[in-house]
């Protein structure tokens, strides 16, 4: 799914870590949060990533090292968002 969805922004997003494992970049857990985060810190693509979410204001999940607190959002992870990257 996220490579689908973010094709359009990342054409070369299909070998990123978060489409290894797209539902740890949305989990509600502390843990997994940081887990995304530190993995995108490995992610060529993190300065375009981050700032396309800021500019899209997600409100969900982690994107280019950052989570949606870091973003200044107040969005809250959902189970139904997890599975839309
Ligand atoms: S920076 Fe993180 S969220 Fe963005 S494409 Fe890379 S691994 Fe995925």
């Amino acid at each position: 799914m996220l490579a689908i969805e973010r094709a359009p922004l990342l054409p070369t997003a299909t070998g990123t870590p978060c489409v290894q494992d797209p539902d740890l970049w949305f989990s509600s857990a502390a843990a997994d949060q940081a887990r995304a985060v530190r993995l995108c810190g490995a992610c060529p693509l993190r300065g375009p990533c981050a700032l396309g979410a800021r500019e899209r204001r997600e409100r969900y999940g982690v994107w280019g090292g950052e989570t949606s607190s870091d973003r200044g959002g107040a969005g809250q992870q959902r189970e139904g968002d997890r599975r839309g990257r």
